[in-house]
């Protein structure tokens, strides 16, 4: 039964998580680095709040429970006591491993380790953590408090009682949870990226304007946003991340990522979060 959680990592993903959990209800502990990050990490979650009210889609109360269920700190040792900790850290594979084998240590020994990662190109894998039975894949998507998904991984190791709990917090957060193998990409990434990928082809190709691409896919399937605005929001650089994984482990050429996103990236042109991307900002 899951009644605290615990989020390491108070950046875009790990704030929004800790929202969400502490906003479905859980006593919530959000941990960084130093105090200025869990700051920033507890600002974006006002933010956030702020606008759902400004939207009509909260009322103040649910926001002030929601903030009363939530608190940070610099220690990981405050998460000794959580029955579900995920981890939302920057993508460094050794500080990765080195967390969860501290977490093992210090947290109940029924405790839920999760991660929000998706899993690195093979040859860079590290061992899997040690509470191999305990750990699972919550696969969230940003702005985590709006999309309305959840991809649960299921290692070789995962147990069922693992498996259990962890869908039950993410559907008692109010997302819808799809069980998904644990291969790169899951399901979105593996289905978006290809596409992504094909957008900036033919764009670097001179099939069409950026404009026009980005209007043919929201007005010719109904898409909320065209790819390339999509890759602007998403940042170019994860796109890359993201592809790069893909074709280490499929070696497959859909996923091989065109030179235009690498001189994108290179030339430091990420998309939103430099003011940069596809599109100004
Ligand atoms: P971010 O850079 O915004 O935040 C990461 C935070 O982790 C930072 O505040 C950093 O100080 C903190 N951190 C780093 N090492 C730490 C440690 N050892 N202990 C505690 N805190 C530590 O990154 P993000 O965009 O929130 O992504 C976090 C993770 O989620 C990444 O692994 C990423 O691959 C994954 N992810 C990102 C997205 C996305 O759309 N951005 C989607 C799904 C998954």
């Amino acid at each position: 039964m899951i009644n605290k959680v615990g989020i390491v990592g108070c950046g875009l993903m790990g704030a929004g998580i800790a929202q969400a959990a502490a906003q479905g209800g859980f006593e919530t502990i959000m941990v960084d680095i130093d105090a200025d990050l869990v700051a920033n990490g507890r600002t974006r979650i006002d933010k956030s709040l702020a606008k759902g009210i400004d939207l009509g889609k909260l009322d103040e109360a649910t926001r002030d429970e929601t903030l009363a269920r939530l608190s940070g700190s610099t220690d990981r040792n405050d998460l000794a006591d959580c029955d579900l900790v995920i981890e939302a850290i920057t993508e460094k594979l050794g500080a990765k491993h080195e967390l969860f084998t501290a977490l093992d240590k210090l947290c109940k020994p029924e405790t839920i380790l999760a991660s929000n990662t998706p899993p690195p190109p093979p040859p860079a894998r590290p061992p899997p953590p040690p509470p191999r039975d305990r750990f699972v894949g919550l696969h969230f998507f940003n702005p985590v408090p709006r999309m309305l998904l959840v991809e649960l991984i299921r290692t070789v190791d995962t147990s069922d009682t693992t498996f259990e709990a962890a869908q039950a917090f993410g559907e008692a957060i109010g997302k819808t949870v799809i069980a998904a193998g644990d291969t790169p990409g899951f399901v979105v990434n593996r289905l978006l990226v290809p596409y992504l990928l094909d957008a900036i082809r033919a764009l670097e190709n001179g099939v069409a304007t950026k404009e026009d691409i980005d209007a043919g896919m929201m007005l010719g399937c109904g898409y909320p946003m065209g790819p390339l605005a999509l890759v602007d929001f998403v940042g170019l650089d994860t796109t890359l991340h993201v592809a790069e994984i893909l074709f280490a482990e499929f070696k497959e050429s859909r996923y091989a990522a065109p030179p235009l996103l690498r001189r994108m990236v290179r030339a430091g042109y990420l998309g939103r979060k430099s003011g940069r991307g596809f599109y100004e900002h």
